[in-house]
């Protein structure tokens, strides 16, 4: 089914968009996490990383070099920066066209917020 991402690749509704080619796309995201948050997807409707296939190869190593290249424009590559795809509910997925978080410019903290005694199980 697609989402809201489908209709940015669309140009149906704006995005900040940063970078574009035949396979991805990359803009700001609405509610950024850090001073750099881009959202870097492949143009092909991929709900989830559970999803890849094996002709996925080419689109999902671009979305590394488009995040690369992003990194250097942006000036954080060289004091770094974190990567994230999450999938489905327990890695917090909200938007179900598959995309790799691109955050930096401050310290990002430890990978994993410290687990809640109530999050058990
Ligand atoms: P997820 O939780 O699925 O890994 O991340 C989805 C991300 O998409 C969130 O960080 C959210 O702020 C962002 N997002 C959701 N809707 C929109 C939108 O319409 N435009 C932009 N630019 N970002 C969005």
């Amino acid at each position: 089914m697609s989402t809201i991402f489908s209709k940015i690749i669309a140009k149906e509704i704006p995005a900040d968009i940063v970078y574009e080619d035949e396979l991805a796309l990359a803009f700001r995201d609405i509610a950024p996490q850090a001073p750099v948050h881009i959202l870097i997807i492949p143009k092909k409707e991929i709900p989830t990383a559970n999803d890849v296939a094996d002709g996925d190869e080419a689109t999902l190593g671009r979305l590394f070099t488009v995040a690369a290249k992003i990194a250097r424009d942006e000036g954080i590559a060289e004091n770094g920066y974190r990567l994230i795809v999450n999938c489905n509910e327990h890695g917090g997925q909200e938007v179900f066209h598959l995309h790799m978080h691109l955050l930096g410019g401050r310290r990002l903290g430890p990978m994993l917020a410290r687990k809640l005694a109530s999050e058990d199980g």
